[in-house]
């Protein structure tokens, strides 16, 4: 009997889980998340003549993203008659929040569902995390729902379902955040948590939230570009981080088109533990990804590159480890966040002590690089790094045996 092997371009031991689930737009849109193009096609389709568009947009935009503005009703310097218009075919919704959990140290975590338009599928839903300072707030951001990759400390790894989410959904968590944080002209703060001095209570953005915005790279600019633009939410690609597992072929365009800071989850110096650790490891190993990094556009001594590192007791914290990390990023303009491991129910690590931490930490800081310890925030709420995994999509212990067990056996081949 001839047994057909399943090899397609599957590197031995990196499994992905496919195909991602279908999204199929609302009949209505929503104009949240369309970038000015888009929303000028937009205008084209509902009448408005072309040389108004450019102008209707202008207004559309700092009503969307000045005023946070929730109504169309609401946008006095619109006529009448195109609010109406505008009404009809189209909606300014943001995804809907299910739940608000505020922690002790005032991190909030909001989970949002997305509408779905597919018949019979359950609505999807994603995690958005709000971490305030005395002087920044930083919002942590999904890309997808679910990650199709199953880095093995990583809960949102655990997750079953996979779907890219559109650029509105992503420009769309920043604006709930800032609806519910009273962020908008004439706003009202929260009295509950901690919403910092100043007047923006979202100060900076990180994509660390669910997925790999890498395998999301279009509808991630899309929405980035929409963050950053100086008429709207004006937040500056310094204040932006995009951090990735490491695509290689996708790091010179996210440099190109988006140019945000760019954050590599390193997590292990050698091959073969990141390979276990972070399975794309496998297809894009430590060298391709460094060499990705000495290219990436605009990295200089003022826009470092940050280089994760997640704590692991006995896996990856030896002082040794710590030696070859500095070693391994000669050269680069980098900076090393070090980060406890944050652990979630069933996982099979732990977190490094804090003396073997700080030891680590000297070594890093004493090679001259600022090593700050990423302090946990949220844990009481599941907020934390790598928690994230929206309840209802729970991948079965049986399903993450199978699925891991799959990635062993590609290993011995
Ligand atoms: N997918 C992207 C971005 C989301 S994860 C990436 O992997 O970079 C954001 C960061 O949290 C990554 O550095 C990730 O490695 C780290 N992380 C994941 N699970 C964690 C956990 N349980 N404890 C601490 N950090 C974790
Ligand atoms: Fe995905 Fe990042 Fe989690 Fe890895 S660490 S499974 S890439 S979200």
């Amino acid at each position: 009997m001839t047994v057909e092997l399943l090899t397609a371009d599957v590197q031995p031991g990196f499994v992905e889980k496919t195909p991602l689930e279908l999204y199929v737009a609302p009949a209505k849109p929503s104009l949240v998340g369309m970038t000015r193009a888009e929303l000028a096609d937009a205008l084209g389709t509902i009448g408005v003549p072309e040389k108004q568009r450019r102008m209707r947009v202008q207004q559309l935009w700092h009503w969307l993203y000045v005023r946070g503005t929730q109504n169309f009703d609401d946008m006095t310097s619109v006529s009448k008659e195109l609010r109406v218009v505008l009404e009809q075919s189209f909606t300014l919704a943001r995804p809907e929040v299910v739940a608000e959990q505020v922690s002790a140290d005032g991190t909030r975590k909001w989970l949002l569902r997305l509408p779905s338009e597919n018949p019979g599928e359950r609505p999807h839903e994603v995690e958005c995390v709000y971490i305030p300072d005395t002087s920044r707030a930083t919002l942590c951001v999904s890309s997808q729902v679910g990650c199709t990759l199953t880095c093995s400390f990583c809960h949102t790894g655990t997750q079953r379902l996979v779907r890219n989410l559109t650029a509105g959904e992503i420009v769309g968590q920043v604006m709930v955040a800032r609806d519910r944080l009273g962020d908008w002209p004439g706003g009202v703060k929260p009295t509950d948590g901690v919403v910092p001095d100043g007047d923006r209570a979202v100060t900076n953005i990180v994509m660390m939230g669910m997925g790999e915005p890498l395998y999301n790279l279009d509808a991630v600019r899309d929405a980035l570009l929409i963050v950053q633009d100086g008429d709207g939410i004006g937040i500056s690609r310094r204040r932006i981080t995009l951090s990735t597992s490491g695509v290689v072929p996708m790091i010179e365009r996210a440099g190109a088109e988006i140019g945000v800071m760019l954050a590599i989850s390193l997590h292990a110096v050698r091959d073969e533990l990141r390979n276990e650790l972070v399975p794309l490891n496998r297809k894009y190993p430590i060298a391709q990804l460094l060499e990705a990094c000495r290219n990436y556009p605009g990295a200089s001594n003022a826009r470092r590159i940050t280089f994760e590192y997640v704590m692991l007791k006995g896996v990856n914290d030896s002082i040794a480890d710590a030696k070859a990390l500095v070693r391994l990023l000669k050269g680069i303009p980098a900076k090393i966040n070090l980060i406890p491991f944050n652990p979630w129910p069933g996982t099979k690590y732990e977190c490094s002590d804090w003396d073997q931490i700080e030891k680590f930490s000297e070594v890093v800081f004493n090679a001259g690089y600022a090593s700050p310890v990423r302090t946990p925030r949220g844990r009481d709420i599941l907020a934390a790094c790598g928690q994230l995994k929206s309840a209802t999509e729970k991948l079965s212990a049986r399903e993450r045996i199978a699925l891991r067990a799959m990635a062993m056996t590609d290993d011995d081949e």
